[in-house]
């Protein structure tokens, strides 16, 4: 019988090590060339568990790229109308070149029209209405972070993913939609699920023909491993809590046994996510900079 052999693991955090060298060249160049510190704003509303350890992860990254990182933190009992009045002083601020508005925010505030706020070009998660938009004409713009972390992910297998079948699972603004244009514009032939794919029962069929498999529903083992075809390139971004443990949205041990390359969790897409941030700012300053009409 041959012996099948485990799946590469594609650890975020080395691949994030090389990110970090590529980030401190730019960055030196536009410290440089221009005569600025490359700065991030973060703005909180009212304090929140899981934003604190993004915004500490956040903080982590900017600084090992020698980025300024900045929290602007109010009061709980602010107002819609507060937040974006902070917002459009970041925007106006010289100082100040990505904007990051944490999440959650409060339930009566339209999240939408509070994205929305932030200038395209500080808009440094890429969650704007314009600059989602602009993805679907230019795919190999600025994207949200996870989905260009799931992108680089895929590009670091070296793989030639050209007229493979992709299949995202979730459709979320930020994390499945984005992923899958990137992936359309990458030419791989993509489909995205949901719940609806889910509850019509037709999941396995599309994940069993995936050569490229990104799943982000937040769904703890939502994927068995026996789906996962053989040879596959795995990405896992869901992450859930079960028994104290983070666990991924695949059932990772089974899978690492058909996929060819899977992500861990935790250590896969997570630390690709804060490196994309800053590589996100060198873009928007380096075309702010080089086209200062976009700030306009
Ligand atoms: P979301 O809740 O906005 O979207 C979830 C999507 O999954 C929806 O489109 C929904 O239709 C789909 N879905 C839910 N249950 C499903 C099922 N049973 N079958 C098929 N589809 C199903 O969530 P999100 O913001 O996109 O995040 C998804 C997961 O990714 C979460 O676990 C989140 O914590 C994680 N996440 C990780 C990172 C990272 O850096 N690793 C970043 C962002 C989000």
């Amino acid at each position: 019988m041959v012996e099948l052999m485990e799946a590469q693991l594609l650890e975020g955090k080395k691949i994030a090590e090389k990110m970090k060298v590529e980030i401190e060249n730019r960055v030196e160049i536009l410290s440089k060339k221009f005569r600025l510190i490359p700065t991030l704003r973060a703005i909180q509303v009212g304090e929140d568990h899981a934003s604190e350890l993004y915004l500490k992860s956040q903080k982590r990254a900017a600084e090992s790229c020698e980025i300024q990182h900045e929290v602007t933190t109010l009061a709980a009992t602010a107002e819609e109308k507060d937040l974006i009045g902070e917002i459009e002083r970041a925007n106006r601020d010289p100082k100040v070149h990505g904007i990051i508005v944490q999440m959650p925010l409060p339930k009566s505030y339209r999240i939408d029209r509070v994205l929305d706020a932030i200038h395209p070009a500080k808009d440094v998660e890429a969650v704007t209405t314009s600059n989602l938009g602009k993805l679907l004409i230019n795919k190999e713009g600025l994207a949200p972070c996870t989905a260009r972390a799931c992108i680089r992910l895929i590009e670091e297998t070296g793989a030639n993913v050209y007229g493979k079948e992709g299949v995202v699972i979730g459709s979320s603004k930020v994390v499945g939609m984005p992923t899958f244009l990137l992936l359309i514009g990458k030419k791989v032939t993509s489909t995205i699920c949901h719940t609806g794919t889910f509850k019509s029962g037709t999941l396995e069929s599309h994940i069993r023909r995936a050569d490229v498999l990104v799943v982000s529903a937040g769904k703890p083992n939502l994927i068995p491993g026996a789906w996962i075809k053989q040879g596959a390139i795995v990405i896992d971004v869901g992450i859930n809590r079960v028994d104290g443990k983070t666990v991924g949205d695949i059932e990772f041990e089974t899978a690492k046994k058909r996929a060819a390359f899977i992500t861990p969790v935790p250590g896969g897409v997570g630390p690709l996510t804060t490196m994309t941030l800053m590589e996100n700012l060198c873009s928007l300053l380096e075309n702010v900079l080089i086209r200062p009409e976009n700030l306009a």
